[in-house]
């Protein structure tokens, strides 16, 4: 029966003929925990017109004030500030309500430099984040950019080393969907005024944040045997901003659970390293299943060809 429950979840109510029910209505699969994540504070992406930094950062929190999510970690890239003022306001909004983490200052690929450099530079991001924090919030929490952990071992294991002599714990990423592939069609989309467009990138968005958790959920099943906590990467773009509630509520159909981040890194499938070196993005999950020689499951590909077209 479970593994019927998760086919229709997986293939959706109308390719099993039970046309009339709706998505909403399909059966969750098993309960699934996530802990959701947002990076490059306090700029990500293209806006649509009339609308600024401080705008989605807004509503990204209204959602989250609205779905009762607290103590979610927003991962700052300070060299985008530059003193601009929307851009402050928004890192302070986002600081009174939620939490601020390191992303490093500038966003570099550690694949593509040193790892001294590497340190230096998610080190000039600490007074920002000693800036914008309410005192007494734990920021050392670090997302690295571009999920490279890095391409050699050595590199890898200077970075943790020097991470956690800073004190700071390694948030990981385990489900992302390329989040951030959807904000320049929407922005193309509402500059022309095109609803339908705008639908469609509606419906690719919410098949590929479902269809990437169940893929995330099977690995943990790979790996370890069971549903660990997920960690959902997400940016502060725009149309993530248009669609967190939706997002939110098609997971919910899912059985999903919203945790902290704190909450979702105290499972124990977090304190190991699986040691793996990489100059390509990965997440925890995909590592591990590359260092265990596990076979991928299938999973639709992320629409980046038909996402470039839309509202050109
Ligand atoms: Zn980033």
């Amino acid at each position: 029966m479970k593994t019927f429950l998760f086919l229709i979840s997986t293939l959706g109510l109308s390719a099993l003929g039970l046309a009339g029910a709706t998505y909403a209505a399909a059966p969750a699969a098993h309960p699934i925990e996530v802990a959701l994540t947002f990076d490059d504070l306090p700029v990500h992406g293209k806006l649509p017109p009339h609308m600024n930094r401080f705008d989605v950062m807004e509503k990204i929190l209204t959602t989250l004030k609205k779905n009762d999510q607290h103590d979610v970690f927003g991962f700052i890239n300070a060299s985008t500030i530059a003193g601009i003022s929307d851009r402050e306001e928004a890192l302070r909004l986002w600081a009174k309500e939620q939490r601020l983490a390191n992303h490093t200052f500038s966003h570099p690929d550690l694949a593509g430099t040193t790892s001294t450099k590497y340190l230096a530079d998610m080190l000039l991001n600490e007074p920002f984040l000693k800036k914008f924090s309410l005192p007494g919030q734990d920021w050392k929490w670090f997302r690295y950019p571009f999920l490279g952990e890095g391409d050699s071992l050595a590199k890898r294991n200077f970075v943790r080393k020097g991470l956690k002599d800073n004190g700071y714990r390694i948030a990981e990423v385990t489900t992302d969907f390329s989040d951030w592939s959807w904000n320049s069609p929407y922005s193309r989309c509402m500059a022309q005024g095109d609803s339908d467009g705008v639908a469609e990138l509606k419906e690719s968005y919410l098949h590929a944040a479902v269809s990437r958790l169940h893929y995330a959920d099977q690995m943990s099943q790979l790996v370890f045997g069971r549903s660990i906590p997920q960690i959902l990467l997400m940016h502060v773009g725009a149309f993530d901003a248009e669609m967190l509630d939706d997002m939110m509520a098609a997971y919910r159909a899912e059985g999903v659970t919203f945790v902290t981040l704190e909450q979702a890194a105290s499972d124990p499938a977090y304190a190991q390293d699986p040691g793996f070196a990489s100059a390509d993005a990965e997440t925890f999950l995909s590592q591990w299943m590359k260092v265990k020689k596990l076979p991928f499951p299938a999973v639709d590909k992320i629409p980046a060809g038909q996402l470039s077209k839309t509202c050109l």
